[in-house]
């Protein structure tokens, strides 16, 4: 059978796949040798996802509550109900939460219909729970959410730190390339992570830092950097008081001291990075699922510009993020902070994006982040709800929380390809939708390549993608014309115009070249990158002033243990599991790695609350609490304890991290910080 050039379902890595249908349903998966994310390379989820497209647990039909429903019947109901919410309690009662899975495609057709027709720009993602402080951090700094760094950098590099981030596990590619790098012409590695996780094996030093004390960190480097003479921001737009502030307090040895380091240890990381120009520093969810991320992003970008460590090949700070289009997503403006192709909601840019869309009810202001949104219903302020391709029952914070809010919307869709999510379990509406190997659209990854997503199976029942079941839903409420799209290409030439639409060459975003693409160059497009290979090496930034910018950052104080949670809880991802299992759950061989959610605590820590390992324990925060089994390990700090994100009402009774995190959100970015919640734990 013909082979079909695809993209990963997983990570944003985002590697291409050579996919070769065996029957209706099974399918033969390679590396691409083409792709230059991967080079042929797949990671363990990769290489496992032809096990994960049977029908198993699949919404073939829409569902009105219990009972099958034509799609005329669900389609005029969500269209009715939302225009009705809409004419009672104004546009900013209905909202859609969207996801990083969904297709660049599907994502502008969701973002349209929110911000320039309903009137509201209550449509935000998952991915604000991944990396919307790298966003605000990057608008800070350049003026637009730009990621200045290529996967080629990470080869030409001297010294790469990965800071917050379990690459070996996270970003398994990214992370081959990385060794592969140090083979072959002996780049050093330095991890930046309180836990001394599969990554810290390969490495050439670990910072086993206090969890949240990056910003002293990256300050205490600057500060260092500065006295050697290494810095330099004539070329920067400086705020008053920036430099006083490095200079005051950031000496190595209270640099140690708030990052609990040895300072032998930070003295090497921090003469390394000083011999070294060409550093990549690589981050991730440490960084950015923090109360402070913004500003933890932005410590590390002001390194990078007032060391001169950017705009040159082997040198750039490199965001990278978690989904698989996560980067799609920013860039038609999915997110509840953002308009539209990295446009903000300054009001030319409304008015501009207002006069592209012909839209009649434009948005002129942010709306609800996330965490916010969810609290909103709580508080009954919105009433009608659209879940595209997630699950925040599980995986927002305070998640028991987030599930009671669901159960009291007046109104709940939600599209999927799985029947009973935690989620699901409460919608009004159901609407199956199009999966990974059915799907057609593009996605970018984490250094800007775009490649296409490209079908291979039939859709299965009355399964449609997602850009369909939105536009049907917009039609319906009166705008026929503004979603005629009948086709994937229709809404990426849209897209593109949109980029290039009156953009006086100021935003680096611009897609011209694809505006007007034939469907045939569509389908047959290869993965490119846009903006270019070496961003800013002109020095010139998407600023009015063209000069990007410092931010004066500064560590929070960190409090002591509370009495009644002595434990500091860290969540995070499992190397052969994805998300909320709904798609690895179906791959026996990925289940070997870790069999069951367990908790990583040191040994001192166990032995002195007579916990064991292999043995049962019940962490316990303010907001709820659940069973874990024990791992203990002398990779975690003392102090500090470590769940994963994946297991589900619908997988088990116990490991449901999701309940336990704060809902406190940074206070640029509005991203949840699940990495140092109190916490306690008891032996069961
Ligand atoms: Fe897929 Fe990410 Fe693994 Fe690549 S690294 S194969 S994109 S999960």
């Amino acid at each position: 059978m013909t082979s079909i050039r695809t993209t990963c379902a997983y990570c944003g890595v985002g590697c291409g796949i050579t996919a070769t249908p065996t029957g209706p349903r099974t399918a033969t998966i390679r590396g691409d040798d083409a792709h230059p994310a991967n080079h042929g390379r797949l990671c363990s989820k990769g290489t496992h996802l032809g096990e994960t497209i049977g029908l198993t647990g699949r919404l073939l039909h829409p569902m009105i509550g219990s009972r099958r429903a034509s799609w005329d019947k669900a389609l005029d109901l969500v269209a009715r109900r939302f225009r009705e919410t809409i004419d009672r309690y104004g546009p900013d009662s209905v909202a859609f939460y969207v996801s990083g899975q969904l297709l660049t495609e599907d994502y502008y057709v969701a973002n349209k219909l929110m911000k320039g027709f309903i009137g509201s720009a209550n449509i935000d993602t998952n991915s604000r729970l991944c990396m919307s402080s790298a966003v605000a951090g990057h608008n800070r700094a350049f003026g637009e959410d730009i990621v200045p760094a290529t996967y080629e950098d990470l080869e030409q590099a001297d010294l790469i730190v990965l800071v917050g981030s379990n690459a070996a596990w996270c970003h398994p590619i990214v992370y081959q390339r990385i060794q592969a790098a140090r083979a072959a012409r002996g780049t050093k590695l330095v991890v930046i992570d309180p836990r001394r996780t599969e990554t810290c094996e390969g490495a050439d030093l670990h910072l086993p830092v206090k969890p949240g004390t990056d910003v002293a960190l990256m300050n205490g480097l600057l500060a260092w950097c500065d006295r050697q003479g290494l810095t330099a921001s004539d070329h920067l737009d400086v705020p008053e008081g920036f430099w006083a502030h490095i200079r005051t307090g950031h000496d190595l040895w209270s640099t140690a001291r708030t990052c609990d380091v040895a300072p032998a240890l930070l003295e090497q990381f921090f003469t390394l990075f000083a011999q070294t120009p060409r550093t990549v520093t690589l981050f991730s969810q440490g960084i950015n699922q923090s109360i402070r991320g913004t500003d933890q992003v932005n410590a590390i970008l002001n390194l990078h510009l007032a060391t001169g460590r950017i705009g040159k090949q082997g040198a750039a700070p490199f965001s990278i993020t978690g989904q698989p289009n996560a980067m799609g997503g920013r860039e038609v403006g999915g997110l509840a902070s953002t308009l539209a192709a990295h446009m903000d909601f300054a009001p030319d840019n409304v008015a501009r994006v207002g006069r592209f869309w012909a839209a009649p009810h434009m948005a002129t202001r942010p709306g609800l982040k996330a965490v916010d949104l969810f609290r909103s219903i709580d508080e009954g302020r919105v009433k009608a709800l659209w879940i595209m391709a997630t699950n925040p029952a599980v995986s927002l914070p305070d998640a028991g929380r987030v599930r009671d809010a669901l159960a009291s919307i007046p109104f709940l869709v939600v599209s999927d390809i799985i029947a009973d999510t935690d989620s699901a379990t409460h919608a009004h509406v159901r609407l199956p939708a199009a999966g990974w190997g059915e799907k057609d659209g593009t996605v970018t990854n984490s250094d800007r390549t775009i490649s296409r997503q490209r079908p291979f199976m039939a859709l299965p029942g009355e399964a449609r993608p997602d850009w369909w079941i939105v536009k049907e839903v917009a039609r319906r409420m009166g705008w026929r014309n503004a979603f005629a799209y009948d086709r994937p290409a229709d809404i990426w030439r849209e897209h593109a115009r949109l980029t290039a639409y009156q953009n006086d060459g100021r935003r680096l975003l611009d897609l011209r070249a694809h505006a007007t693409i034939g469907n045939d160059a569509y389908d047959a497009m290869a993965p490119f990158r846009w903006g270019g290979e070496t961003l800013f090496a002109d020095g010139r930034y998407p600023t009015p002033d063209g000069k990007a910018r410092l931010v004066v950052t500064r560590q929070m104080d960190m409090q002591p243990p509370l009495r009644d949670w002595p434990m500091t809880l860290n969540t995070g991802r499992y190397r052969d599991q994805w998300h909320t299992m709904t798609r690895t759950g179906l791959a026996p061989k990925l289940a070997r790695h870790r069999e069951e959610p367990m908790v990583d605590i040191h040994p001192q820590d166990a032995a002195a609350l007579g916990i064991v390992d292999k043995g049962l324990a019940r962490v316990r925060t303010a907001q709820g609490d659940s069973l874990f089994r024990v791992c203990v390990s002398d990779s975690q700090r003392p102090g500090e304890i470590f769940t994963p994100i994946h297991w589900t009402d619908q997988i088990s009774s116990g490991g449901r991290t999701g309940l336990l995190p704060r809902p406190l959100v940074d206070p640029h970015s509005g991203q949840p910080g699940f990495k140092s919640t109190p916490a306690s734990i008891e032996p069961v």
